[in-house]
């Protein structure tokens, strides 16, 4: 993970949607005499990957925010009305159009930020016709920029009309949820929120093989505010991805480092609630596991658009260097989308998402923080300015 390939005075040679070739500029220059040529002056990285979100909502989570400062807990906010449900209250009650529109300009954000492809949950739904709105709205987006991946996460929560009779609410999921969202094609992936008082390890493990059954690929919200057993599930069950892991065990360390699962670690996450845990980020990496960072951007616990603010708390929180995150938001943080080999690389053949940050030093990316130094993006290609007047967070 700390292997960083950085080119002094390179080009990058774009055809189409295409990068065709990536060296020094007199070589490329002279392969290529007739290429137009777009003089930058900065580094250039591979575009962003961030591999989790919540991005389909309505309202922000203020109250909650004010609550736990005054040191309310997750049960405490729930009690009153806040938490999740109160993001499923207000997403139910939006038309697939009004999501659309609210999480396209929310996701301007994240663009302007660097950020090139996101995958994106739903989740806010808790019921078969809001959850397939929240990922039709995912669908309508998907094309980008940024581009987007949907992950069915109907496991998000246990909706209130099914407290008390929370194994009907499974039987749900995988007896109508999952067989619709498999029908209409419109989920590449399935999560579940694995968390002692959400999901247990085998109502995640039943719905996560009756994705599988469906042709979806498994992630898993895993030891995220508890130890939950997540890790060693992902690990047991070939999951692409393991999430969060705040909380994870020595053995769910040990599992998932010797598995195919890349640890997604949200280190805004910890920042945005106040807690200390950490993510083992060194114990995984030493272990040879391969990790990413992710924003995990949504209303409750972080409402935060930057990857490289990401990367900044990699290297100060969960003391990884320099290129190990650079790698974590790229190279990583596609192939915790199964996107590997098309994306998170300025290599030939890769798609041409390349981002120009305004620094001499490509470690300065990840040393300023606060800011911005994002100055251009190419998605497939194509330049798009992101910073402009569309940008909001308007609910
Ligand atoms: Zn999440």
């Amino acid at each position: 993970m700390a292997d960083l390939e950085v080119i002094q005075g390179g080009a990058v040679l774009i055809e189409g949607e295409r990068i065709v070739d990536v060296g020094p500029y007199a070589r490329i220059r002279a392969s290529a005499p007739d290429a137009e040529e777009v003089e930058v002056d900065g580094v250039l990285f591979p575009g962003f990957v961030d591999a989790h979100t919540h991005a389909v909502f309505g309202k922000p989570r203020l109250d909650d925010h004010a609550r736990r400062a005054r040191g309310m807990d997750y049960k405490a906010i729930a009690a009153e009305g806040g938490g999740i449900l109160s993001s499923v209250q207000d997403t139910r009650a939006r038309s697939e159009g009004a999501l659309v529109e609210v999480t396209g300009r929310r996701l301007r954000h994240l663009l302007a930020q660097g950020t090139t492809t996101v995958e994106v949950k739903s989740g806010y739904g808790l019921e078969t016709a809001t959850e397939l709105r929240q990922l039709a709205a995912i669908g309508a987006l998907a094309k980008g920029p940024p581009a987007l991946v949907a992950t069915f996460l109907g496991a998000h929560e246990v909706p209130l009309e099914y407290r008390g009779r929370r194994s009907d609410y499974v039987r749900l999921l995988i007896e109508e949820m999952l067989p619709a969202v498999a029908r209409q094609g419109i989920a590449r992936f399935c999560d579940v929120f694995c968390e002692p008082g959400v999901f247990t390890p085998e109502e995640s493990r039943a719905v996560l093989e009756a994705a599988r059954g469906h042709g979806l690929d498994l992630k898993i919200h895993a030891d995220e505010l508890d130890g939950s057993g997540g890790a060693e599930l992902a690990a047991a069950l070939g999951a692409v991805s393991a999430d969060h892991l705040a909380c994870a065990s020595a053995q769910g360390i040990a599992a998932l480092a010797a598995s195919e699962t890349v640890a997604v670690l949200l280190p805004g996450t910890m920042l945005f609630l106040g807690r200390a845990d950490r993510a083992p980020a060194r114990a995984l990496i030493d272990a040879g596991g391969a990790v990413a960072l992710a924003t995990d951007f949504n209303p409750g616990s972080s409402p935060g658009v930057s990857l490289p603010l990401m990367a900044t708390l990699g290297v100060s929180q969960l003391r990884m260097a320099p290129a190990e995150v650079v790698n974590a938001i790229t190279v990583n943080g596609a192939a915790a989308i199964l996107e590997a080999k098309s994306r998170g690389q300025l290599a030939p053949g890769f798609r041409a998402d390349v981002v120009l940050a305004a620094v001499r030093d490509w470690r300065e990316l990840v040393y300023w923080y606060g800011g911005s130094l994002v100055r251009q993006v190419w998605v497939a290609g194509a330049a798009c300015h992101p910073v402009g007047g569309t940008i909001n967070f308007l609910a």
